[in-house]
């Protein structure tokens, strides 16, 4: 396993970590054996979060009595205070832990987002628990770059998460120069964008990737500190150590080999990129369509994965029939996506 420094916080992070996801739809055994092996293996940081179902109950089990030998981070997603308070401490109870290596501001996507963060004295909370050592470091997640710049900018993170992979590629331009000059740790999620890559029905869109060359392809860029592939099967975490354990360096030519293996048939497909919020009536264009995605990746092929999709669909707030197709987002959208077209099939078919 190689390690590598993450950002200004000083640590070592190996260069494949465990992305603790699905570990809500896992038993406790197994997660056990799936911790137990990845850091076996070498790997030592974990991330999950508050809202990942039980995933920080069975990972606080399966950590009980090695919390030291891991990185172990969270992310909380509440923007009030008082209800990021709490989730807080239920993430400590959860984890069965007196501090978070890590904890993120999750998904922050939107300015309507981080103006209630930085009003609401969300940072200035995490901020004064870093100070009593119960926070070790702050990060912030985004699934866009132009909010991601805005954080970053602010000098108040050492570690920022981001999507990246050979299909969604936003953050190469602007965001990972900026990690770099301000010594931010990147740890890249999403590396199968969501499972579509590599997942089974994904040649219907055009895919045409393994799960070694996803992850190869996130690792090997200079910029990248670590990739956290969700590990909820064992065979996962086999093949991420196998990955870790390769030179992790692509040349040029042969990220471009990868890249050039994607020849996305679906005009609808959503890169993941944010450019085109806000949106005036509050939806998460990118959340919608990223199911969009998966829906068109595994419908009538995958029965499991569909219904997943439609009960993440009925948990979110703004739902696409709420759109009042003004167009906003797709004067921004660089790959002119049809949105408002797009809402209505996920309001036809979720
Ligand atoms: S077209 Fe719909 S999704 Fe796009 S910005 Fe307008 S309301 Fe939002
Ligand atoms: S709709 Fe366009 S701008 Fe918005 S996330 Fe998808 S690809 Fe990016």
């Amino acid at each position: 396993m190689k390690y590598r420094k993450l950002g200004k916080t000083g640590l070592d992070v190996s260069r494949i970590s465990f992305g603790a996801l699905q570990l809500g739809r896992v038993p406790q055994k197994e997660v056990n054996r799936l911790i137990e092996r990845a850091l076996a293996g070498g790997m030592n940081y974990i991330d999950t979060a508050r809202v990942y179902g039980d995933s920080e109950v069975k990972l606080g089990r399966a950590l009980k009595g090695r919390r030291k030998d891991v990185i172990l981070s969270t992310k909380v997603i509440k923007r009030d205070l008082n209800g990021f308070k709490r989730d807080y401490q239920v993430c400590l109870n959860n984890l069965q832990t007196d501090y978070i290596d890590i904890l993120f501001i999750h998904d922050v996507s939107t300015k309507e987002d981080w103006d209630k963060i930085v009003n609401n004295g969300i940072l200035d909370f995490m901020e004064a628990e870093k100070k009593a050592g119960r926070i070790h470091h702050i990060g912030c997640s985004t699934h866009s770059v132009d909010i991601g710049e805005i954080m970053l900018k602010t000098g108040r993170f050492e570690v920022v998460m981001l999507a990246y992979n050979p299909v969604n590629r936003a953050i190469e331009d602007n965001l990972l120069p900026l990690t770099r000059s301000l010594d931010i740790g990147v740890i890249i999620m999403k590396p199968f964008a969501g499972g579509i890559l590599t997942e089974k029905g994904s040649k219907q869109l055009g895919f045409n990737i393994t799960a070694e060359e996803s992850l190869l392809f996130a690792a090997s860029h200079p910029d990248v500190t670590t990739v956290i592939p969700g590990l909820d099967k064992l065979e996962y975490v086999e093949t991420a150590l196998k990955v870790a354990d390769s030179p992790l360096e692509l040349t040029a030519e042969e990220g471009k080999r990868i890249i050039k293996k994607v020849k996305i048939k679906s005009k609808y497909y959503c890169r993941g990129c944010g450019y085109c919020l806000p949106c005036p009536v509050g939806i998460n264009i990118p959340q919608l369509l990223k199911l969009l995605n998966r829906w068109e990746a595994f419908k009538n092929v995958n029965w499991a994965q569909m219904h997943l999709i439609r009960d993440e669909y009925h948990k979110i707030d703004q739902k696409a029939d709420v759109c009042l197709a003004c167009e906003q987002c797709v004067a921004r959208c660089p790959y002119n996506l049809p949105v408002p077209e797009m809402m209505k099939t996920i309001s036809r078919s979720l």
